[in-house]
């Protein structure tokens, strides 16, 4: 042919293999970025280890003991000495892991009575524990809502919010940060008919802001909306029973939200993620959720851990109280000082100190380090509006010495860095 006898005549090299493009020339920027900061003199704030841990609020990095205050240990149950009894003892009956799916050889006993401790925490008639918190948001969200179906969901939403819609073949409508008017108006724009899904969280995590849940629940219902919960961030504080921001604003799992995502991460001191529901159906997810499906499930040790630390989270009054004390004292002396945060009053547990640039926050973030005190540094794309955070987490089992210390460390570091006056 015509196309034939052209590239017949084409020089040889012209025939030769283009070399092969690299891949990770689009990382160049993000390269430059960290090199950047680097060549400020700064510590790498991603590159943090913890050499030895003490306690839930006291670690040893570089040779320094330093007071932890960037840990999702909301209730301290790291330590707890029943958690680790659990731990040991299924470690010493079961073995190191799984090596499995659940759907295969990888549900142990514990894994099933982990799944009875939470249904017991939620009064839930299902729970279902995935690997992480990641892979509950990203298995449960892609699988319940498929093609035709809307997901409509805040647009501060976690990462792994935002990953399982991407995973999924629904139409995603994102509406403005808790905006309840938003949130009215766009689900009024979809077909009336459509499978919808409203996605929330009890806590935003990066300001540590919560939602109005209940008022977003009423417009998602008027709407013919399912609702789902991302609690990670509230369990075992918020609400009578520490079920989360929708127990303490009087909302029902079943009646009013439809799933609730939880995280082992955080209050319950370990790892996984779980869902729990009433939905009569909801047992077939375990069947048609390729997050939970396609992976292997978490060691026998993890979840008895999870399991003990769960039952105990039900009772654990005087801990709740201690973790909201350390909360509400911690945001009175750091708004005294004079420093931007988050939210106007002590609304969860986590506490953001917004500074101006990345400049002031880096240099802020090492000044606490280099005093013992340990929080995290959150930037854009994690952070809203391109904010520059030092995001702090409170933990139940902080003395009061150590809110004393941690004010007088913030004190200084901001003195010293023009945060403050
Ligand atoms: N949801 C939210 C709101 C979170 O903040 C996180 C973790 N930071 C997750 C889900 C994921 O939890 P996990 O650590 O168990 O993967």
């Amino acid at each position: 042919t015509e196309a034939a006898a052209t590239a017949h005549a084409l020089p040889a090299e012209a025939n030769a293999a283009p070399p092969a493009r690299d891949l990770f020339s689009k990382f160049d920027p993000l390269i430059a970025e960290r090199e950047a900061l680097l060549a400020t003199g700064v510590r790498d704030p991603f590159a943090i280890v913890m050499d030895e841990v003490k306690s839930p609020t006291e670690a040893v990095i570089r040779g320094k003991d330093t007071i932890l205050l960037g840990t999702y240990n909301y209730m301290g149950m790291t330590f707890d000495a029943d958690v680790i009894e659990a731990g040991k003892a299924a470690l010493d009956a079961f073995g190191s892991g799984t090596n499995g799916s659940r759907m295969l050889n990888g549900t142990f006993r514990d894994h099933v009575d982990a799944e009875n401790a939470l249904r017991e925490f939620y009064g839930a008639d299902h729970a279902m524990v995935f690997s992480t918190g990641y892979q509950a948001n990203l298995g449960i969200i892609s699988t319940i809502a498929a093609k035709g179906d809307y997901i409509i969901l805040d647009a501060d939403s976690h990462a792994s919010i935002y990953d399982g819609c991407a995973l999924g073949n629904a139409e995603v409508v994102r509406f403005r940060h808790n905006s309840v008017e938003d949130l009215d108006k766009r689900l009024g724009r979809l077909p009336a008919d459509a499978g919808k899904l409203v996605v929330l969280e009890g806590v935003y995590s990066m300001l540590g802001d919560i939602a109005p849940l209940d008022q977003m629940v009423a417009v998602a219902r008027k709407h013919g909306a399912m609702t789902l919960s991302d609690e990670a961030h509230s369990m075992g504080f918020f609400g009578e029973h520490g079920r989360g921001v929708y127990e303490a604003q009087g909302l029902e799992l079943g009646r009013d939200i439809d799933f609730v995502i939880g995280t082992f991460s955080k209050s319950v001191g370990t790892v996984g993620g779980f869902c729990v529901s009433n939905h009569p159906k909801f047992e077939v997810m375990r069947l048609a959720c390729r997050p939970y499906i396609f992976t292997a499930s978490l060691p026998p040790s993890v979840v008895a851990t999870a399991a003990t630390s769960i039952r105990k989270l039900m009772t654990a009054t005087e801990k709740r109280e201690r973790l909201w004390w350390n909360a509400r004292t911690l945001h009175a002396n750091l708004k005294a000082l004079g420093f931007r945060l988050g939210t106007e009053a002590p609304d969860s547990a986590i506490l953001a100190v917004i500074l101006t640039d990345q400049q002031q926050a880096v240099m802020m973030w090492q000044a606490l380090l280099e005093a013992g005190l340990y929080v995290n540094m959150a930037r854009p794309p994690a952070t809203p509006a391109g904010t520059f955070l030092l995001r702090c987490s409170l933990c139940a089992e902080h003395r009061p010495d150590q809110i004393e210390a941690i004010t007088r460390m913030f004190e200084q570091a901001g003195r010293a860095t023009g945060a403050i006056d």
